[in-house]
């Protein structure tokens, strides 16, 4: 896109989150679903608060205060304020806009530009972030003596070397008769910090009966620069992943699917993304259209025979998949179809504090959050806690005991596939055996059942 049609594609974002922030009616409702504002109290760490800073901001057009930087740099993008709202504020988009304007129009401190360049090209790119995992291990110990937020981030770092490899792109074939052909996004981080889930994912596809195709070229899917206010970036990676699709899709898609849900409600959006640029608008509206997270495409097409293994299972909403994407039902229902006793973590509405980068760029908050969360996860009597996006995985593993799993490793288990690595300790539970989950015995039961 050349100068002066991105110039039009700002101004017409511009327009658009003006709007979006006259909304606004002010009345509060969502104060109450806001973690930052029941850690602070303070009126504009609320989502009313901050939509007023950005509002104001974009009026004037002019660089923002340091004051509203850090108002607008502490929100979660966690969207619960956007799950009470009647007037149906659009704060996604409000939120990506204004953090898009302060990185145009402010200049951070030297350490937080260094900072964020390290986080913004470092965790997307799968090859480094295992270089830069390789070299901070050893750091973690003299973590404490760090200055800033490093130390806090060396707290983060998983302490195991992830097992497993890291799974092939090209085509992995339908094990049964081929039902469905489908593309999976297999993401950055996640093919470094927990490659099993992949492998899970296509195990369990391919089982069932679809065939499934990684396109060598996609990749990051852009929601951590889009985050970080870093539009073109976002853009050039979602291109690139929409190029791929579209020529996996000349031998015909029935849906893209995602397993990392703050992912997927990116992709979910990428025709918002494109819908300036006349060029890509139409491709990316029907990406965007064949997206889906994983549990929605399985609730579909439906698990097959199944081996009970009667864990209690917590299920954690990420909350781009509860308020991103509005999908609640579909991984609890599976579960339970899979045999698993499911159970909620109380407080479920409430960010564990993830959020993308928000943990490696705001940790106090984070961690508060985290520790929050991992009280209400231990609380619930569970052995296991599941979820559906790799970021609260990580997190949470620094605020809980309870093994974590994502979901579709418990799905792939209970149909046949391997045992989840991170359940090797765990006590084979009572009255394990074959079911077939009505109506599904058959066509499933062509896959396999695997024995305990
Ligand atoms: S609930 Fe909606 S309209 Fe009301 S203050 Fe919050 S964002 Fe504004
Ligand atoms: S996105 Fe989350 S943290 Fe940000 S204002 Fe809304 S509820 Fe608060």
């Amino acid at each position: 896109m050349d100068t002066a049609a991105a110039g039009a594609v700002t101004e017409a974002a511009a327009i658009e989150a003006r709007g979006i922030a006259a909304s606004c009616n002010h009345f509060g409702f969502c104060t109450s679903t806001c973690p930052t504002y029941a850690l602070t109290h303070e009126e504009n760490e609320s989502p009313r608060g901050r939509i007023a800073l950005i509002g104001a901001m974009l009026e004037s057009g002019a660089a923002p205060d340091p004051r509203t930087v850090a108002h607008i740099d502490s929100c979660l993008s966690c969207l619960a304020c956007t799950s009470v709202c009647a007037m149906k504020v659009d704060y996604m988009h409000l939120i990506d806009h204004a953090r898009s304007h302060v990185e145009r129009h402010y200049r951070r401190p030297l350490a937080d530009r260094l900072l964020r360049r390290f986080v913004a090209q470092t965790i997307s790119r799968p090859g480094l972030l295992r270089a830069a995992l390789t070299l901070a291990r050893p750091a973690r110990a003299f973590r404490r003596l760090l200055p800033g937020r490093l130390g806090p981030m060396l707290e983060l770092l998983p302490r195991r070397s992830p097992g497993g490899a890291d799974i092939a792109p090209g085509i992995h074939p339908a094990v049964a008769q081929r039902r469905q052909r489908v593309a999976l996004l297999a993401g950055c981080a996640q093919r470094t910090l927990a490659p099993q889930i992949n492998t899970a994912t296509v195990s369990l596809l391919t089982r069932l009966g679809c065939e499934v195709v990684i396109p060598e070229g996609a990749g990051c899917c852009g929601s951590l620069e889009l985050h970080m206010g870093r539009g073109r970036g976002a853009r050039r990676s979602a291109l690139r992943n929409i190029q791929a699709w579209l020529a996996a899709a000349q031998s015909g898609l029935d849906a893209i699917l995602i397993n990392a849900s703050g992912c997927g409600t990116t992709v979910k959006d990428y025709h918002h993304l494109f819908e300036h640029d006349p060029s890509w608008a139409g491709e990316a509206r029907r990406i965007s259209s064949l997206a889906l997270d994983v549990s929605e495409f399985l609730a579909r097409i439906g698990l097959g025979a199944t081996v009970s293994r009667p864990y209690r299972v917590a299920y954690h909403d990420a909350c781009s998949l509860r308020n991103g994407q509005r999908v609640t039902r579909q991984p609890r229902e599976l579960l339970r179809a899979a045999g698993y006793e499911v159970v909620d973590v109380p407080e479920g509405h409430f960010c564990c504090g993830s959020a993308g980068t928000y943990n490696l760029l705001n940790p106090g908050k984070a961690r508060l959050l985290g520790e929050r969360k991992g009280r209400h996860v231990d609380s619930s009597g569970a052995e296991v806690l599941a979820v559906g996006n790799i970021g609260c995985m990580s997190q949470l593993s620094n605020y809980t005991r309870m093994p974590i799993v994502h979901t579709v490793e418990l799905l792939d288990w209970a149909t046949g596939g391997a045992r989840p690595p991170s359940l090797a300790g765990l006590p084979p539970p009572a009255g394990a055996g074959l079911r077939a989950s009505p109506g599904e015995g058959a066509s499933a039961a062509a896959g396999g059942v695997g024995i305990w």
